[in-house]
C-alpha cells in the first residue's frame, strides 16, 4: 500500500495547482520542493513592504477567460497594465513598438506616415523572405527600431547575433499603429495584490509540503511514496542527462535598494543598447502601486547557463527540441511519472499556459 495518492516534485504553479485539484477530489498528496520556499518562479520576498519578484518580474495575462476567472479563486488582481519604458542611450521610447514609439523615433504623427517609414526601410534592406530574427525583425518594423530597440536587447538577451537567431522569438511582440502602451494583447492582465505567495498559499493550504527536499537525490526515499508522481523538474535531470543536456539561457539578479519612494517612474525599463551589461530594471513597487518611502530594483543580466545553474529560458534550437524529443519518448516507460511544467516539458510558458496545462492533465487524470 503507498502512503499517498500523488507525490508532486517542484511546487510551482504547476505542480500547486495539480495538488490543489487533486487534494480536491480527496486524493492524499505529498509536494516536495528543493528549494527552501514554495511558489518556483512565480516566488515573492517581501522586503520592506514591497514584494519583490525574486525571478524577475511577472505579469499575468491571459485572453482565456477560463483561465483567468480559474486564477482569480485564488486572489484578487489589481489593475496594473505592463507599459514598459526602453532607454537606449539616455533616448527613451515607449514599448511595445506603437504610436508612440514611432513619434518618438520619428517625429511622426500619423499612422499613414508611420507605414510610409517603416515600408521605405523595409524596402531598402531588400529582404523577401524573412531568414532569421534580424530579417524578421527589419522587415516588420524597420532598420532604426531594429538597431536601437531590438539589436543589442536581443544579443545580450540569448548571447549570440540576430543573425544566428530563429525569427519567431520577436514575434511574441505586438507592433500596432494606435497609440497604445499596453505590453500585451490579451484581454486580462493584472497583478495578485499581495504578490504570487497568495495565490500558492491558497492552492497549497492543507496540503503536505516538505522543503529543502530534492526527488533526484532522495529517490531512494520518494519513487516508491505514492501511486503516481507529478514531475515538474528538468526531463533530461531525472534521466540522468544519459542522453546530454538540454540548454538554457542562464540569468543573474542583482538586488539593491535605494533610500527613494520612486527610482525609475514604471515597473520596467529595457536597456536595449548592446554595452549596458543588464537587459532590464525592474522597480517592483510598480506593480502593487506602492507608496513605500524606499523602493527595490533588481539588475537582470543574462548569463551563459552552467548545469547546476538554475534553468531560466529553454534555448530553442533544432538541437535541443530534437533532444527533448528524445526524453520525451524515454517517458513512455515511465507509467506512474508524469512530466509537467516549464521544465518538465522543455517549453517557454507564460503563467497562463502553465495553468491551462495544469488543468489539462488534471481532467486528463480525473475524467
Ligand atoms: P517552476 O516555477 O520552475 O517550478 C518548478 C519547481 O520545481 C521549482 O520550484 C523547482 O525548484 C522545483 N524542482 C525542480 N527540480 C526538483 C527536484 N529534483 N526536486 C524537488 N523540486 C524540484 N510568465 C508570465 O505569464 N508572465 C511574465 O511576466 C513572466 N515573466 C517571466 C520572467 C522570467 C525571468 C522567467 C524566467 C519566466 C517568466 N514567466 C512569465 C514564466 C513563468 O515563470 C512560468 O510560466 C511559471 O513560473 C512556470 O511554473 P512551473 O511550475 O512550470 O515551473
Ligand atoms: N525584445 C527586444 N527589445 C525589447 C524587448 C524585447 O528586442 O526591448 C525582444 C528580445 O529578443 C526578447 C523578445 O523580444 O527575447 C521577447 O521579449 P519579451 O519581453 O516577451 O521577453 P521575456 O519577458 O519573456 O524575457
Amino acid at each position: 500500500m503507498k502512503k499517498y495518492d500523488y507525490l508532486i516534485v517542484g511546487s510551482g504553479l504547476f505542480g500547486s495547482i495539480f495538488a490543489h485539484e487533486a487534494t480536491k477530489r480527496g486524493k492524499t498528496c505529498l509536494v516536495i520542493e528543493r528549494r527552501s520556499h514554495l511558489g518556483g518562479n512565480i516566488y515573492c520576498e517581501n522586503r520592506d513592504g514591497i514584494n519583490i519578484h525574486r525571478y524577475g518580474g511577472h505579469i499575468f495575462h491571459t485572453s482565456d477567460k477560463a483561465i483567468w476567472k480559474y486564477i482569480n479563486q485564488f486572489a484578487e488582481f489589481n489593475n496594473y497594465i505592463n507599459s514598459p519604458i526602453a532607454n537606449y542611450k539616455g533616448e527613451l521610447y515607449n514599448l511595445p513598438f506603437n504610436m508612440n514609439t514611432f513619434h518618438q523615433m520619428w517625429g511622426v504623427i500619423t499612422p499613414a506616415q508611420a507605414a510610409a517609414k517603416i515600408d521605405e526601410q523595409r524596402k531598402e534592406a531588400r529582404i523577401t523572405e524573412p531568414k532569421n530574427l534580424e530579417e524578421q525583425a527589419i522587415s516588420l518594423i524597420g532598420t532604426d527600431i531594429y538597431e536601437k530597440l531590438i539589436k543589442g536587447y536581443t544579443e545580450k538577451q540569448w548571447g549570440r547575433p540576430c543573425t544566428e537567431l530563429p525569427a519567431f522569438i520577436i514575434k511574441r511582440l505586438p507592433v500596432r499603429y494606435i497609440y497604445d502602451n499596453n505590453y500585451f494583447n490579451d484581454r486580462y492582465q493584472g497583478i495578485p495584490i499581495g504578490g504570487y505567495n497568495v495565490i500558492i498559499n491558497n492552492l497549497l493550504k492543507g496540503i503536505e509540503v516538505l522543503l529543502n527536499t530534492d526527488y533526484l537525490k532522495e529517490r531512494d526515499t520518494y519513487q516508491n511514496i505514492a501511486r503516481r508522481i507529478i514531475y515538474t523538474g528538468p526531463i533530461d535531470a531525472f534521466f540522468d542527462f544519459q542522453l546530454g543536456t538540454l540548454e538554457y539561457r542562464g540569468l543573474r539578479f542583482e538586488f539593491e535598494k535605494h533610500n527613494v519612494e520612486n527610482y525609475q517612474g514604471v515597473a520596467a525599463v529595457n536597456y536595449t543598447d548592446r554595452e549596458t551589461p543588464y537587459t532590464r530594471i525592474i522597480e517592483h513597487k510598480h506593480f502593487e502601486f506602492g507608496k513605500q518611502p524606499v523602493t527595490w530594483i533588481t539588475k537582470e543580466y543574462p548569463a551563459t547557463w552552467h548545469l547546476g545553474d538554475e534553468p531560466y529560458y529553454p534555448v530553442n534550437n533544432k538541437r535541443n527540441q530534437e533532444l527533448y524529443q528524445k526524453y520525451a519518448d524515454y517517458t513512455k516507460n515511465e507509467s506512474d511519472v508524469i512530466f509537467g511544467g516549464r521544465l518538465g516539458e522543455y517549453k517557454y510558458y507564460d503563467m497562463d499556459k502553465v495553468v491551462a496545462s495544469a488543468l489539462h492533465l488534471v481532467e486528463k487524470e480525473f475524467e
